[in-house]
């Protein structure tokens, strides 16, 4: 791949080698590594049925793509072991977590969510071993939006009649959960708060490369002494989730993940009468106006793209720049990009850390080089990378057609397609010309300006002078190839009960 090099005349860069790493940062920082000593992992770890601890015929490993060290072994799920998991919650629904009233629903989720508060420290430097995203992220984002899920569901369970005036909310039943990688216990805390604070119960299948929180997890729904079967937790990968999807003893299917296995989910799903909800890719662009806060925006840009290794469903992929300020936007950019310190995930400077998976640095990595084939111009920041783990350099494209393959597929990694626009209609045209439609991102003075975009994008979530902010009262998911129906808020009730006249 030629990609430009970023040249000799940045900042001085030193060489900080760190613990058992020799990580490289792109500033002078000195390390600060949080501790991961008192972080108790199991060599193994089996299925949560049931309440209790079920082997599984087959393990499979969990990698620190940090380091490419093996943290644990956690067990593979079959056939036989999501039927068993099905038919404990069902156990649990039907004799216990269905008819409890909500006020008891609600006492056992505040427990869950004071639990997660007390031990988040210890979470989220698990989620950052195991997933590679940087601690600043895993305790600053994830973990206080995990517990605020919780939280939030905690206050909806015996408030459900007022959620829906009229209506005599019931649960649906049993929700099989699937959740991929990149948060992933925020995303397990997305699908587990609603469906209990419904009174339903669940079965969730963690990503595979990420399953330690899930299980840590289940612990605390042990601690919080769940009735038995109420949470269960199924690992494995696509086999494990297809088994899931397919076990004829489900009322719903909750699903976040690529566009591909959704739409694989949704095909097998139809004629089953089972209800779902999928939450999946997206390709957001951010619309930076001449009249936009320019240092302001810049900021946003890194923040939707670099932070978390793009490894964000509503990561701001693409930049739609108005052609009077782009030479500005894209300079300030570079420069931004050259200070961001990639390393590791556990030193609270690093900004970018390790990507989830070497399949994953496979698929960026030939995504790039297809942009550069297409014609599109890659320039890439120049911090050094770590010898050991995966690892992407922040890169950005210009000179980018709308046809190019880094302008329409979602890549997953820190990678930034650009492209530029006159007028709004231009602007609004080529955001909206994607399959995806999650988010976007408006950036401008005007605040009739910003009613004007936030109006004619087709997308799910719109943020105006700035991005990727979360919040459990606010729904969220996407229009076209992004997903169906919505999590989160009220809404996001509204997927797990049937709300009988
Ligand atoms: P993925 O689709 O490969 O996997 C997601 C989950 O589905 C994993 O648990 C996986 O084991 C399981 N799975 C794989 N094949 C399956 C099958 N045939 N049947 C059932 N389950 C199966 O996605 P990923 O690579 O883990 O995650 C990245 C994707 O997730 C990106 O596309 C991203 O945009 C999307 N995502 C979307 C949201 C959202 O809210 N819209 C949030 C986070 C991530």
């Amino acid at each position: 791949m030629a990609a430009e090099r970023a040249g000799g005349g940045g900042r001085a860069r030193k060489v900080v080698p760190k613990s058992d790493h020799d990580f490289v940062t792109g500033t002078s920082y000195a390390p600060a590594p949080e501790s991961s000593d008192h972080v108790k992992l199991a060599k193994n770890y089996d299925l949560f049925i049931g309440g209790k601890w079920v082997k599984a015929g087959k393990r499979m490993k969990t990698v620190n793509p940090a380091t490419e060290k093996v943290l644990a072994e956690v067990g593979e799920a079959g056939a036989k072991e999501v039927d068993l998991a099905v038919k404990a919650a069902r156990k649990a629904h039907d004799s216990v977590w269905g008819k409890m009233p909500g006020r008891e629903r609600g006492k056992y989720l505040f427990r869950v969510a004071r639990l997660l508060q007390e031990r988040a420290r210890e979470f989220a430097i698990i989620e950052s071993m195991d997933g590679g995203k940087p601690i600043r992220e895993s305790r600053d984002v994830d973990l206080p939006l995990v517990a605020a899920h919780f939280f939030y569901h905690a206050g909806w369970a015996d408030k459900l009649e007022y959620a829906f005036p009229g209506r005599k909310p019931r649960p649906l039943g049993v929700a099989g959960q699937i959740i991929p990688w990149n948060f992933p216990l925020l995303m397990a805390a997305w699908k587990l708060a609603p469906a209990l604070a419904c009174g339903n119960t669940v079965v969730l299948k963690p990503a595979e490369t990420t399953p330690l929180t899930a299980l840590k997890l289940a612990g605390l729904f042990e601690e919080a002494e769940f009735p038995d079967g109420v949470v269960n937790i199924v690992t494995g990968g696509g086999a494990t989730g297809q088994a899931l999807v397919e076990h004829p003893g489900l009322d719903k299917i909750a699903f976040t993940g690529s566009t591909a296995v959704g739409k694989m989910i949704q095909r097998s799903l139809a004629k089953s009468g089972k209800r779902h909800t999928l939450e999946l890719g997206g390709k957001a662009a951010h619309l930076i106006f001449e009249d936009a806060p320019i240092n302001q925006a810049v900021e946003g840009i890194v923040n939707g793209i670099f932070f978390n290794q793009g490894h964000v469903c509503c990561a701001g992929s693409r930049l739609l720049v108005q052609e009077g300020v782009a030479e500005e936007v894209i300079r300030k950019l570079k420069r931004r990009m050259e200070t961001l310190v990639v390393g590791d995930p556990l030193d609270k400077n690093t900004d970018i850390g390790a990507i989830n998976s070497q399949e994953q640095l496979g698929r960026i990595t030939k995504l790039v080089a297809c942009g550069t084939e297409e014609g599109a111009r890659c320039w890439q920041s120049g911090q050094q990378l770590p010898g050991r783990g995966y690892w992407f350099k922040p890169t950005l494209f210009t000179d980018c057609a709308q046809s190019h393959r880094v302008v329409q597929e979602e890549i997953f990694g820190p990678v930034l397609a650009i492209q530029t626009f006159r007028t709004t209609e231009e602007g609004i045209e080529k955001a909206n010309n994607t399959p995806y439609g999650l988010s976007g991102g408006v950036w401008t003075d005007k605040g009739s300006k910003i009613f004007k975009v936030a109006g004619a994008m087709r997308a799910g979530v719109l943020w105006a002078n700035t991005y990727n902010k979360f919040d459990p009262t606010s729904p969220f998911g996407g229009y076209k190839e992004s997903g169906v129906g919505r999590e989160g808020g009220v809404h996001g009730l509204g997927g797990y009960l049937e709300l009988q006249e």
